[in-house]
């Protein structure tokens, strides 16, 4: 799949403040978070696709770029650990400034301190690292297949869905209290 999160924005800065550009953004999600083809469930799906328009426009600071960018992730349910597709959306808005002025080829020191927001040396503007953190912030902790489910058997794995099992049920701690209070009384 190919990726097109990196523009040369050199023509861009050139022109009047409110010029904008568009583009069709597409990224390998487990390519931008190798942590996530791992957590994932990669037989299940084909690769992630995240994709969706954004615009560039040239304002007195930098380069605004905002858009909206989807796709569905594939990722084991935190009860039962059978896969479940998630909905990933991710809303872009962020102000990328030069560090050198294009007119005068000369250095400038960006107020922003995240280097994720910088436009480099060569004019290239890249959403690699802010896609990336945007998608980790994004991605649900705790993925289930349904409200309900019931998850699997503590002691021996059972679906329970699908099945109950023969365990005893274990005790819930918030009545170990009380029932060694009655046990006292007998
Ligand atoms: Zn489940
Ligand atoms: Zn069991």
């Amino acid at each position: 799949m190919d990726q097109n999160l990196i523009f040369n924005v050199a023509q861009l800065l050139k022109e009047p403040v409110g010029a904008t550009r568009s583009a069709t953004v597409t990224a390998d999600v487990y390519r931008l978070v190798p942590e996530l083809a791992e957590s994932g469930i990669p037989e299940a799906s084909e690769r992630p696709e995240l994709s969706g328009r954004v615009r560039l426009m040239l304002t007195g600071d930098g380069i605004l770029v905002q858009g909206d960018l989807s796709t569905d992730l594939t990722l084991p349910c935190s009860r039962c650990l059978e896969p479940v597709v998630v909905p990933l959306d991710v809303a872009l808005e962020e102000v990328f400034t030069p560090t050198i002025d294009i007119i005068t080829g000369q250095a400038i020191k960006p107020e922003e301190d995240d280097r994720a927001l910088w436009i480099d040396e060569h004019h290239i503007l890249d959403l690699g690292e802010v896609l990336r953190q945007d998608v980790l912030v994004a991605v649900p902790m705790h993925p289930v297949c349904r409200e309900d489910c019931r998850g699997l058997c503590s002691t021996c794995g059972q679906n329970l869905n699908e099945e109950s099992c023969n365990c005893a049920p274990e005790p819930d701690p918030r009545w170990a209290t009380l029932a060694a209070l009655l046990n006292q009384n007998e």
